[in-house]
């Protein structure tokens, strides 16, 4: 089973200047011909919740960000490229009515065996029924929502085809923010 996970928002949150007082670790991507500092911070959890999921799934990062942002915060959450198989950036998402859509149907999987975790609703928009929408993140300390989608993840290795799993975790009301 291959689980698409968001970046911004659902794994970490960065910001570009002036500096926030808590950050992990900053990337410096050249946008425009500029390099501009990213300050970024960790989701609580996230070191874990990647170890944790990679034992069990093939992980996709799909982001709507950019390849030379995104590769960099990816490079240092998984410093040894052991967690994530795969990147998708902007370029694979497509563009409807002006925003990013991550469209699964495209990426020669079964639709019965892939999840999507993402804080944005657009992003499954074409999928829901394989979403588990997540609260997005920005500095809460105390954010235990990649503890829930450990909890979805236990489920869906039940079940034969995501979507149930989806359905039967988020209780029919799809796009809900789990737990
Ligand atoms: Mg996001």
């Amino acid at each position: 089973m291959t689980l698409f996970l968001d970046l911004d928002e659902t794994l970490v949150h960065s910001k570009t200047d002036p500096a926030p007082i808590n950050y992990d670790f900053v990337v410096f991507p050249r946008i425009d011909g500029q390099i501009v500092p990213f300050y970024v911070l960790k989701r609580p959890g996230v070191d874990q919740f990647l170890k944790m999921a990679a034992t069990k799934f093939e992980i996709v990062v799909f982001t709507a960000g950019l390849e030379e942002y995104a590769s960099r915060v990816l490079d240092l959450l998984d410093p040894k490229g052991e967690v994530i198989a795969h990147r998708l950036y902007r370029d694979s998402c497509r563009q409807i009515g002006g925003k990013y859509v991550k469209d699964l149907s495209d990426l020669g999987r079964d639709l019965g065996r892939v999840a999507i975790v993402d804080d944005n609703p657009m992003s499954f928009s074409l999928q829901p029924e394989n979403a588990v929408r997540v609260k997005p993140f920005v500095s809460d300390p105390e954010d235990e929502e990649l503890k829930r989608v450990m909890e979805f993840l236990d489920v869906a290795v039940k079940f034969e085809d995501v979507r149930d799993a989806v359905k039967f975790f988020v209780g029919g009301v799809v796009g809900e923010p789990v737990g």
